[in-house]
């Protein structure tokens, strides 16, 4: 897989590290990215389709809990961590103690590839999601990747064959970023339990909260029963803060432990960030709006990307990957000088856009570009 990029954006990004890790791996991670302005010099906005991103904004208890607890900004917010993670654990019917808070999803993800790095090289789907694919090669981590089967599942038969005695840790993006499939539950079980008595397994269920299909289960009954498997999930997408930047891991309380000697002192995630979660964790009825209007907006677009000839992968997230007989950069670049930001990839050598959900009336602008765009 390729995340594509062009010539004018590569030579706008120059930093060494980029350099390098485009002629090794000929991929990005989000940071390296050029960003749109928020708005251009007109004032006129981007449609930001292109990181999976909610459009709903943050539920009015996460807004609410944010104003009231503003006057405490000045006191550290660690000692407060246990709130939302006995909360969670509640929940996950697990202790506290199997459980992480981070500065994102991304926060615990990073430190596992940390701690992998020295023990060998981590087992991933190909493709999957490409900036955790983008801190392993950044950290020296070697990857062995292994393709997604023709359903866009993990091919779990062929990662087992994979495992071996250098496999530090298995990654596996469940539902799967950019193909926003899932992986059916008993396969993804069996192949789970039997990886982790050889290695670390990390299921990244970021976009858990979305999938309503009976295939597909959390893999936390794993730790559960006391298995060698970290799940992550995130606040960045249904809850809708992504940019208060906070997540979380669940796992045994050793491999808790062990991450927690890399966390920083009075901890990385921020007071107003900690109260939004709590109070976002606990408003259900915000994710069953967003998950509604969602599945309204993807039903839509399957319907638009139907009737113009471009065939999809089903999605179970907030974001559809199709396919495109066009050059997918040539693409971007049409969307972009309509303000309409979505991303590139090339699968097998087949060319594809992954477009992220917004609300409907930003979707009826998509699909009016598309067909503009469309030869
Ligand atoms: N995992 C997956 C599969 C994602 O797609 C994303 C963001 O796009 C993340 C993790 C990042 O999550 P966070 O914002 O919690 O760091």
């Amino acid at each position: 897989m390729e995340l594509f990029i062009n010539r004018r954006q590569w030579l706008k990004t120059s930093t060494l590290a980029f350099v390098g890790l485009m002629a090794g791996t000929g991929f990005i991670g989000c940071r390296e990215q050029p960003s749109a302005p928020l708005s251009d010099s007109e004032g006129d906005t981007f449609i930001r389709i292109d990181s999976n991103e909610s459009p709903y904004g943050i539920s009015k208890a996460a807004r609410e809990a944010i104003t009231s607890s503003m006057g405490q900004s000045n006191r550290y917010p660690h000692l407060h961590y246990p709130e939302l993670e006995e909360l969670i654990a509640e929940r996950e019917n697990v202790t506290p103690d199997h459980i992480m808070l981070g500065a994102g999803s991304t926060e615990i993800m990073t430190t596992l590839i940390h701690l992998s790095k020295t023990k060998g090289e981590i087992l991933i789907a190909d493709p999957t999601y490409f900036d955790f694919v983008y801190y392993a090669v950044k950290s020296d981590c070697p990857l062995n990747k292994v393709p997604l089967n023709d359903n866009f599942e993990h091919d779990v038969d062929a990662m087992q064959n994979q495992l071996r005695s250098q496999t530090a840790l298995v990654y596996i993006c469940n539902p799967n970023n950019p193909t926003g499939s899932i992986t059916p539950k008993d396969k993804l079980f069996s192949f789970c339990d039997q990886a982790s008595q050889r290695a670390l397994v990390v299921v990244d269920e970021a976009y858990h909260e979305y999938v309503e299909d009976p295939a597909y289960t959390s893999m936390i009954e794993l730790v559960r029963e006391g298995k060698n498997v970290i799940i992550t999930r995130t606040f960045s997408k249904i809850f809708g803060l992504a940019g208060l930047r906070i997540g979380y891991g669940m796992a045994q309380p050793e491999t808790i432990k062990e991450l927690k000697k890399m966390e920083r002192n009075f901890a990385s995630i921020s007071w107003l960030s900690l109260k939004a979660a709590i109070a976002s964790y606990q408003d259900r009825s915000f994710l069953q709006y967003v998950r509604e209007k969602n599945e309204e907006v993807k039903l839509y677009l399957y319907e638009e990307l139907k009737r113009l000839g471009y065939p999809h992968v089903l999605s179970h997230t907030n974001f559809v990957l199709f396919k495109t007989s066009q050059d997918a950069l040539t693409m971007v670049e049409e969307f972009k000088k309509r303000h309409i930001l979505v991303r590139a990839f090339e699968i097998n050598r087949d060319h594809w856009i992954r477009v992220s959900l917004g609300t409907y009336e930003e979707m009826e602008t998509f699909v009016s570009a598309l067909e503009e765009i469309s030869f």
